[in-house]
């Protein structure tokens, strides 16, 4: 049966890159079934609404999404409720995408893109867990109300046991399938909300006796991140930190350019997006890496489709055209370098598609 694929190009270079990551999922020779929905700016133009009901349909049916990104000035001044971010948020909800995956993962010849020394990062390999549907996010009592003449600022930080049980068990059963380490971050010393979630993560761990399981406070957590990054293997954490935390990890990797990410429900549907936004700065000019879109089409297949090798095969050709050199504008040394060579979108996705070794 053909995967079915539900792509939303969106805005920007979005809408720029996502040609080519659907060229680099043809060229490995599975069988796919792609169809296409607005969704973002593009959407409020053609159908009045960032989220069509139709796209929201389109997603529930089709086992996975690839999402490029949305928004833009053109949008910017519309009320909360009307502009493009609301569609991506209502995607999540509407999937009740729980589940947000960030790898942080350094191909060796970016090394020196780092902000920390290249010894520290080279050949970093984590993957971020982030709890995405609840938390101090959405929690209630919210709001900002006056008491006594004077203003009060209230958010909740809430998790059920259902929740923490659900996103810890996603975490874990990575962890199996990778180093066995996964590292719990909570402020369990502050907040009982944390403190239950320190002890349900703790008896999820039963069900996982090869993965070692080890609680770290959020403050330590960051601390470690920039210290020592490559202790990490899963790291598993609430929405709010985990929002901060998987930022860094991104820092540690050089561009946003390079950083892929997925996010799923329990069905293993999932949608999978570059971390980057639209980049209006550079939008149509051929110029934006179209790297972190390709490589969240490889978790894609990973994750939802159960296409391991083929995932493994864009992987190996993204490492491969960096070897060879192949830099767009965002992962080029400011200092000349005679063996890279600069290159636009279309030539980076062209050289991926030329590096993909055979299907097996
Ligand atoms: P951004 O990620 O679009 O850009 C930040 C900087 O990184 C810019 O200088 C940009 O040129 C550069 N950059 C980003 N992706 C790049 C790539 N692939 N190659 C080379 N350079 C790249 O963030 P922003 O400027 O804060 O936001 C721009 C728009 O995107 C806003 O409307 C924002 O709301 C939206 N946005 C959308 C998403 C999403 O759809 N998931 C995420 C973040 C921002």
């Amino acid at each position: 049966m053909a995967h079915r694929v539900l792509v939303i190009p969106g805005d920007g270079i979005g809408a720029e890159i996502m040609p080519h990551a659907v060229r680099v999922l043809q060229a490995l020779r599975v069988d796919f079934e792609f169809d296409y929905a607005d969704m973002g700016g593009c959407a409020i133009d053609e159908h009045g609404t960032p989220l069509p009901p139709a796209t929201l349909a389109a997603a529930h049916a089709a086992d996975a999404v690839l999402l490029g990104a949305v928004g833009g000035p053109k949008w910017d001044d519309l009320p909360t409720d009307k502009r493009p971010e609301k569609g991506l948020l209502g995607l999540r909800s509407g999937l009740d995408l729980f589940a947000n995956l960030r790898p942080a993962l350094l191909f060796p010849p970016l090394a020196d893109a780092s902000s920390l020394k290249s010894e520290l990062v080279a050949d970093l390999d984590m993957l971020i867990v982030r709890e995405l549907t609840g938390g101090i996010y959405f929690g209630e009592p919210r709001g900002i109300t006056v008491d006594n003449g004077g203003r009060r600022g209230v958010n909740t930080y809430v998790y059920d046991e259902r929740e923490i049980i659900r996103v810890a068990r996603v975490a874990f059963d990575l962890a199996a399938k990778r180093r066995r380490k996964l590292t719990s971050v909570d402020k369990a010393n502050v907040l009982e909300a944390t403190q239950l979630w320190r002890e349900v993560v703790a008896e999820v761990h039963a069900d996982y006796p090869d993965v070692e399981l080890e609680h770290l406070l959020v403050d330590n957590a960051a601390m470690q991140l920039v210290r020592a990054p490559k202790q990490f293997d899963v790291v598993l954490t609430g929405n709010m930190f985990g929002d901060i935390l998987s930022d860094v990890a991104a820092m540690l990797t050089g561009s946003l350019g390079m950083l892929p990410s997925a996010s799923l429900n329990s069905a293993g549907q999932g949608m999978y997006e570059p971390v980057h936004g639209t980049a209006p700065d550079i939008a149509g000019q051929n110029v934006a890496n179209p790297l972190a879109t390709i490589l969240s089409a490889a978790m894609m297949l990973r994750y939802s489709l159960h296409e391991a090798d083929a995932a493994l095969r864009i992987e190996k050709a993204v490492a491969d055209v960096l070897d060879q050199g192949l830099r767009t504008a965002d992962i080029l040394p400011a200092a000349d370098a005679d063996d890279l060579r600069p290159v636009g979108t279309d030539e980076m996705a062209d050289a991926v598609i030329a590096a993909l070794p055979r299907a097996p």
